[in-house]
């Protein structure tokens, strides 16, 4: 009988032994590197989505920002005017019986380095020059107001290039405003054709990110992942993904818990794909790593394409500041924290395959030690039981 004890206590030594090699700390670990968050200067954002706002109301107060229109030279001098910082370059390239002028602004930090990476942010600022999906067709052959689209990402960048020079950046930040992006029948995105046409070999190399904003002011704002990448799929892939992860730290997904500890709300998803071209595309032609915040639903319950898109509706009482200060943070934040930078994130993808190792380790590791409990409690009721006998 002894024996039966002995046994028992030496089934159970060994079981609970066995637990020894993965301690409680290492698991606490494995929780939290699942669900952290980065939260580095998420209380330092300084986008005002108040004057990005105004900026809106400015610029559709212009008038309709056709290729050549006085217009569309009053908002790039303002553009030039209110950022000192920047070198600006206006590139004009033959449109019709005038020219498209694209607006190329430069802000290099103070640094020893040379062939610093770059990240572009860029926007198309023309208006359309048509509204053929207003109900009143008698006046679908006038120019939209242009709001959303156009003035909205317009705005937001104007907003980042008061805020980049203050950012302390390691690396070069070059704003684009295209023109010629929504004229004609089908918007031809000929700015952004003829920039992406000028890059040499060594600026596409350096350049880690274009970052596009378009139709980013619609207060029921919903931004999804934008197809087709056509090249660069891992490029882009990688962009998304600095998307959701910033879009996470300001509870702007879903039922994700954000930096201040709230609920996130569904604004950002990048789990579903909208097909979208843009002045992204020509981008991801020439090889640059390329994607498109863009919100094809404009207006409440508006379908794909639908909504006040293309229509005289499109109007400064359409956009919010709240909107607009949600795609600046994410641009802004991501800025700060060094998330459109290629290296950065290279690294941070060998350590999510070291975690995933770490992760399919440790689950031998459980699997083993639940095997041995269930063996040892089997084996230890076999000999309470007396079905399991030792030889005396
Ligand atoms: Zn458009």
């Amino acid at each position: 009988m002894p024996a039966k004890y002995i046994a028992i206590s030496f089934i159970l030594v060994l079981s609970l032994s066995m637990l020894n090699p993965v301690n409680a700390d290492e698991i606490e670990d494995e929780v939290a590197q699942e669900s952290i968050l980065n939260c580095e200067g998420i209380n330092s954002l300084e986008f005002d989505g108040l004057a990005a706002n105004q900026s809106v109301t400015f610029q559709v107060g212009l008038g309709p920002r056709l290729p050549g229109s006085n217009a569309s030279s009053a908002l790039l001098d303002s553009f030039i005017e209110n950022n000192t910082a920047w070198n600006w370059t206006l590139d004009k390239h033959p449109y019709l019986d005038t020219n498209l002028t694209n607006l190329h602004g430069v802000y290099t930090p103070e640094s020893n380095e040379t062939d610093l990476p770059v990240v572009v942010l860029a926007a198309h600022y023309d208006s359309r020059d048509r509204a053929e999906r207003d109900d009143d067709e008698n006046r679908t052959d006038e120019p939209i107001p242009g709001a959303n689209d156009g003035a909205s990402g317009v705005a937001v960048l104007s907003e980042l290039a008061r805020i980049v020079p203050s950012l302390g950046l390691e690396h070069e930040v070059w704003i684009l405003l295209t023109d010629a992006e929504d004229q004609g029948v089908v918007p031809e995105m000929l700015g952004a054709k003829a920039w992406a046409q000028d890059r040499t070999q060594e600026e596409i190399d350096s350049i880690h990110a274009f970052l596009l904003v378009d139709m980013i002011g619609d207060a029921d704002l919903q931004i999804n992942r934008v197809y087709p990448p056509k090249v660069g799929l891992s490029e882009t892939d990688r962009l998304w993904d600095s998307v959701e992860g910033l879009a996470s730290s300001l509870g702007l997904v879903k039922d994700v818990a954000a930096c201040d500890g709230s609920l996130g709300t569904d604004i950002v998803n990048v789990n579903v794909l909208d097909g979208v071209i843009d002045d992204h595309v020509p981008m991801l032609e020439v090889g640059i790593p390329a994607i498109d915040l863009i919100d094809i639903r404009f207006g409440p319950n508006a379908t794909k394409w639908g909504g006040y898109w293309h229509t005289h509706e499109d109007t400064p009482d359409k956009v919010s500041a709240e909107s607009l200060t949600h795609v600046g943070h994410i641009l802004e934040l991501g800025l700060r924290q060094g998330s459109w930078l290629m290296d950065e994130n290279d690294t941070l993808n060998e350590d999510t395959d070291n975690e995933s190792k770490q992760s399919t380790q440790l689950s031998i590791v459980y699997s083993i030690i639940a095997f041995t409990f269930i063996g040892a409690s089997l084996l230890t009721f076999g000999i309470l039981h007396g079905s399991v006998r030792f030889k005396r």
